[in-house]
């Protein structure tokens, strides 16, 4: 389509002075390697990562924010896998480390300016905001160009790419391009499925809006507008509202799961947000609620629903509620999840049937490369919700700790599409080995493959202070299965390579200890650890980097003819995974010493090589 021909319009300026004027609306081209539509987390780490790998990547993302459901927009905090030390590092740490450095009151604005920098600071990323991707143009059956209305420039924005990825959540290019999709609920016999409906359906979770509120001193008063839901106690049975819980969101105020969460958005909406105000004048003003609330203030009201399902890719592989169930052992695997399926209700608020169910799944479980390219369009690749899954596989996937793990994935396939010249699918033909390893490098745990390390640091002699020396080499960089896989040390302490024949290294990595477990506390305590708050009471404390966190090391490199260099020297790092790129020649010693951490006396590293 040619957006320039047939949108030409008059203006008239106002106030009689101006004269008569023709402007056609612009169309802005523009070239990438990659493009990526959609900025939850998902899009936000695809185009991070694929530009840290080298490819020119563009991000259209329709809101003014990044971050999707994340966002302030909407504020769902992060979940990701269950259990001990599972908790997904990469990028999404992080980003995690950054906000408890950064954000230490949990405000949404501060998050949100977070997220935009994360995408800011990388040169390598055109970022298009308030862009709203409407229109692909096809060729030989792959993508071209996809083409973006931004509503703040009055602007079309047409990019051109090799490669694209739906972070859309909607999957707004599978109407756009053709690409297969699924929609609704698998029947059982589909693929052998137990917690899908005997016949499939159209049924999908539904949408919702979150409220926050924020206990004080004083009493505050509220006065419900008249097309306020109107809730009784009796109604409320299996959704109780505990306000005594910073985990109280409301996210069981829902609905649209027995409708289509996409064309009924704007209906859904208002039903939303009337029973959103409604469950606010109950807790406010119902005679049995009303004490007990008589300190609360509501602080915010999404107006935008957050959307959990609507259209998933059909992908070179489909993951499954039985693949899951065992524990996701693929060759091709480049993310894992470990959220329980959490399925919820079609009917959202209005069934007085529980509103979910969590059905178990193991965690950690592998998740495939096949789930994140389509066949049919061979340039399309996924990442989010919208994965090839089915809607059992994906009550679990969903989260937004996977999804960012999805993303880095997608991204980083996508660069390695881009220096190769091969489409997604040769990726997993001829490259998943390099993938696999880039994200490892990255600090992507994958829980079925063992993370190569340095040949030259395996050669190498190790010595130096504290205990476990051999973790820092064994290509496990999170506690596993009774062994926390880290050398453990005091401030003051080195380790140190030493080199039979000299080595050329081009870039050190560490992993320090983020400590994974910080949410294994107490119930009240673990609670306050959430990347942010909803309920904000009283008692809601401060967030900080965590104690475990190395804050100052030095890394020398002794060359050979004797010279001592400084690789790096950091006092304020807040990051579990550094990596310094710089060239050392004819290296035959390098050492770390650890100076000092943000709190705590005995010191974990995870991993510390060169290559
Ligand atoms: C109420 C609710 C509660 C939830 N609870 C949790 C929870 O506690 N923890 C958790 O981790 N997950 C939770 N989830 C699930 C999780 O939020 C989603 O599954 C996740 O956000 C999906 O990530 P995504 O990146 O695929 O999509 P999104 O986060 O939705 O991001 C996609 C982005 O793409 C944009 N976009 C859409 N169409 C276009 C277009 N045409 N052009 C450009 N941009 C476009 C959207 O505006 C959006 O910003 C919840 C979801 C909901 C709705």
């Amino acid at each position: 389509m040619n957006w320039a021909e047939g949108s030409c319009i008059t203006e008239r300026e106002h106030g009689g002075g101006g004269e008569e004027s023709s402007v056609a609306l612009e169309t802005i081209c523009h070239e990438v390697d990659f493009c990526v539509v959609g900025g939850g987390l998902s899009g936000l780490c695809a185009a991070v990562a694929a530009a840290r790998h080298g490819a020119r990547a563009a991000l259209m993302q329709e809101r003014p924010m990044l971050g999707g459901n994340a966002s302030s927009e909407i504020r769902m905090w992060v979940c990701g896998a269950h259990g001990e030390s599972n908790r997904e590092a990469g990028l999404l740490e992080e980003i995690m480390m950054d906000n408890q450095y950064r954000n230490p009151d949990k405000n949404y604005s501060v998050w949100d300016s977070i997220l935009y920098e994360k995408v800011r600071n990388e040169p390598n990323i055109l970022l298009l905001l308030n862009c709203s991707c409407m229109d692909a143009e096809m060729q030989d059956g792959q993508i071209r160009s996809v083409t973006g209305w931004q509503m703040t420039t009055q602007q079309f924005h047409r990019v051109e790419a090799k490669l694209f990825a739906d972070c859309s959540g909607d999957s707004i290019l599978a109407p756009l391009t053709g690409a297969p999709f699924r929609l609704g609920r698998e029947a059982k016999k589909a693929f052998g499925e137990s917690i899908e409906p005997e016949e499939a359906d159209r049924c999908t979770m539904g949408s919702s809006i979150l409220l926050q509120a924020e206990e004080t001193t004083e009493e505050h008063a509220y006065t419900a507008p008249e097309w306020a839901e109107k809730m009784t106690r009796e109604q409320l049975v299996h959704r109780r509202p505990d306000m005594n819980s910073v985990m109280e969101n409301f996210w069981y105020l829902e609905a649209g799961g027995d409708r289509d969460t996409i064309r009924d958005a704007e209906t859904l909406r208002d039903e939303l947000l009337g029973m959103a105000y409604g469950m606010w004048d109950y807790l406010k003003n119902d005679p049995q609620e009303r004490e007990k609330h008589k300190n609360w203030k509501l602080s915010w009201v999404g107006m935008l629903p957050g959307k959990r399902e609507s259209r998933r890719y059909i992908g070179a592989h489909t993951l499954t509620e039985n693949e899951v169930l065992s524990g996701g052992d693929f060759d091709d695997e480049i993310a894992y999840g470990g959220w329980t399926m959490d399925d919820h209700h079609p009917a959202g608020f209005r069934t007085s049937e529980p509103p979910n169910i969590f059905h178990p799944a193991p965690s950690p479980y592998g998740i495939p490369y096949g789930c994140l390219y389509s066949e049919q369009v061979k340039n399309l690749l996924f990442a989010g919700r919208n994965i090839s899954v089915t809607h059992a596989a994906m009550s679990s996937t969903r989260v937004m700790g996977t999804c960012a793990l999805l993303g880095q994935a997608a991204g980083t396939a996508a660069a390695l599409a881009v220096r190769y010249g091969c489409l997604p699918e040769g990726i997993a033909r001829e490259h998943i080995r390099e993938l696999q390893a880039c994200l490892q490098w990255d600090d992507c745990f994958l829980p079925h493959h063992l993370r190569a390390v340095s040949p030259a640091c395996l050669q190498g002699e190790l010595t130096g202070d504290g205990d476990g020396l051999e973790h820092l080499l064994d290509g496990i960089d999170r506690p596993r299965e009774g062994n926390d896989h880290a050398w453990h040390g005091r401030a003051g302490d080195t380790v140190c390579y030493r080199f039979s024949r000299p080595q050329d290294f081009k870039a050190v990595r560490i992993v320090f200890d983020s400590d994974l477990n910080r949410d294994s506390l107490p119930e009240k305590e673990r609670e306050l650890k959430r990347n942010m708050f909803h309920n904000r009471l009283l008692s809601c404390e401060a967030s900080c980097v965590p104690p475990t966190l190395v804050r100052a090391y030095r890394i020398t490199a002794v060359t050979e003819d004797g010279s001592r260099v400084t690789v790096a020297e950091e006092n304020r790092n807040i990051h579990r995974l550094r990596v310094h790129t710089v060239q050392i020649p004819r290296c035959v010693r390098l050492e770390m010493t650890i100076l000092e951490t943000w709190g705590h006396e005995e010191i974990r590293v995870f991993a510390f090589e060169a290559v």
